[in-house]
């Protein structure tokens, strides 16, 4: 099984790809990343966050599993503060001002195109993993000071959330 990669890893850093192959190995992929996720446990999961810099994450927002493939054209509406955290973060949460409704054109395992959309939870979710696609982690969402305050706090302590 694969490792979800921390904070400063290089994968998280930079723009992912998208995939041009729809065949049995993204399938596993995407099977593999939805069982590390549970496992997690979490409700989302980037490529990048198991060193994989393609453009796929995996969510559940509360029904059921769902794969995004070369997710595109994301629509946002109003502004929402909620608590959020992150798989590459473990044990750090942050109350962060994004979207409440967000849209997501992106295809399925087959090469169907598909749309995901939502507000609360889902809406949060896709945003933060399309973030993670395009090299930013929920860090970059914070404001300044807030920002500076959680870097101080993660290079001194680390990620305690490993150790629950
Ligand atoms: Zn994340």
């Amino acid at each position: 099984m694969k490792e979800i990669v921390h904070f400063g890893h290089p994968s998280l850093k930079i723009d992912s790809t998208d995939v041009l192959e729809f065949d049995k190995d993204l399938k596993n992929l995407t099977d593999e990343m939805i069982q590390i996720m549970y496992d997690a446990p979490g409700v989302g999961l980037a490529a990048p966050q198991i060193g994989i810099n393609k453009n796929i994450f995996v969510f559940d927002a509360g029904d059921g599993p769902k794969v995004a493939i070369n997710p595109h054209n994301l629509i946002l509406e109003g502004s929402i503060t909620f608590m959020e955290g992150c798989l590459s973060l473990p044990g750090y949460y942050w109350d962060i001002e994004r979207a409440e409704y967000a849209s997501l054109d992106c295809f399925d395992l087959a090469g169907n195109k598909i749309n995901f959309a939502g507000d609360d939870l889902t809406g949060r979710v896709l945003q933060h993993e399309y973030d993670h696609l395009n090299g930013k982690v929920l860090l970059t969402a914070l404001k300044r000071k807030e920002r500076k305050a959680a870097l101080k706090n993660i290079s001194l302590n680390g990620f305690p959330g490993n150790d629950v």
